[in-house]
């Protein structure tokens, strides 16, 4: 596998505006980034002026960054049991995919939803339904990738199970694939750290999903047990998940076209990823 072209990067702040994540991107050693293209705790944005939108696509076309991956909102529940948020949800989701679209990123990360106790099967529903809703309505080309999750609280989507079954429900299947976070599956129970523990967890996502919908893996150790169904992400190679974990998906052929995205702590800014960026570079055996 060629180590300079792999798909590898880190989560980038938009700080000073969106084009600016591109050129920390490319500072840092990436190939691929991702990025709110809003506050990531607010409903609202301001609107993308032209401006804006010429300058990113120019800063991205001279760069090193082939993929921008963007990520929604915290505070987007298109699952939600409340009809308040339940709409006001569905109505960022489109606005962040109408963003994308006009940015030109292909792809926009969403956590499927959370139930708040209304029960699995009602929210899977209630997901799939606004996704089609949100994509009839917007055309947008950018496809939606749902993350898999830890199973804190009531979130949907800790099994690929559940992430097919959203997507089988879905009439805009086309618009529809996955992004795998490895800190949130091995806190959901999927032991990935060791080869055969591996190969068991991608033969399962291949059965139920089929690996060809897999577009980003986010790269992230974890402070918890495997199981412990918690959210938190550590630095690479000092967490719970054993570094095999992450060599494996570093060498893995199956995986060479899928974007890989840190999304680890930092202290004080983005630069310190070009470290970790290194580190998962140098797991690759030519
Ligand atoms: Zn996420
Ligand atoms: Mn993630
Ligand atoms: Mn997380």
């Amino acid at each position: 596998m060629n180590k300079e072209k792999i798909l590898l990067g880190a989560h980038m702040s938009i700080e000073g505006g969106l084009h600016k994540a591109i050129e920390r991107g490319q500072e840092t050693g990436c190939t691929v980034i991702q990025i709110f293209t809003k506050s990531s705790r607010s409903w609202v944005a301001k609107k993308l002026t032209q401006k804006d939108i010429d300058l990113f696509k120019e800063t991205q076309k001279k760069s090193s960054i082939e993929i921008v991956v963007a990520h929604t909102s915290y505070l987007i529940n298109i699952g939600s049991s409340k009809p308040e948020t339940e709409q006001k949800s569905v109505k960022a989701l489109e606005d962040e995919l109408e963003r994308c679209d006009l940015l030109g990123i292909p792809y926009l990360v969403l956590h499927p939803g959370s139930h708040l106790g209304a029960g699995e099967e009602t929210c899977i529903e209630k997901i799939s339904q606004n996704l089609d809703a949100v994509l009839e309505k917007t055309k947008s080309k950018t496809t939606i990738l749902l993350e898999t999750v830890a199973g804190q609280g009531t979130n949907i989507g800790y099994t690929f199970e559940q992430l097919k079954q959203i997507r089988t429900l879905c009439k805009e299947k086309k618009k529809i694939a996955v992004c795998l976070d490895t800190c949130h599956i091995f806190s959901a129970g999927y032991d990935i750290g060791s080869p055969e523990g591996y190969k068991k967890v991608f033969d399962d996502f291949d059965r139920t999903l089929g690996l060809k919908l897999l577009k980003a893996i986010h790269l992230n150790d974890s402070k918890t047990e495997l199981g412990s169904k918690k959210d938190r992400h550590e630095n690479i190679g000092k967490g719970k998940i054993p570094i095999e974990a992450f060599k494996l998906i570093m060498n893995d052929k199956k995986l060479s076209g899928v974007a890989k995205i840190l999304e680890t702590p930092i202290q004080e800014n983005y630069s310190e990823y070009s470290d970790e960026i290194k580190l998962l570079r140098e797991m690759i055996k030519v």
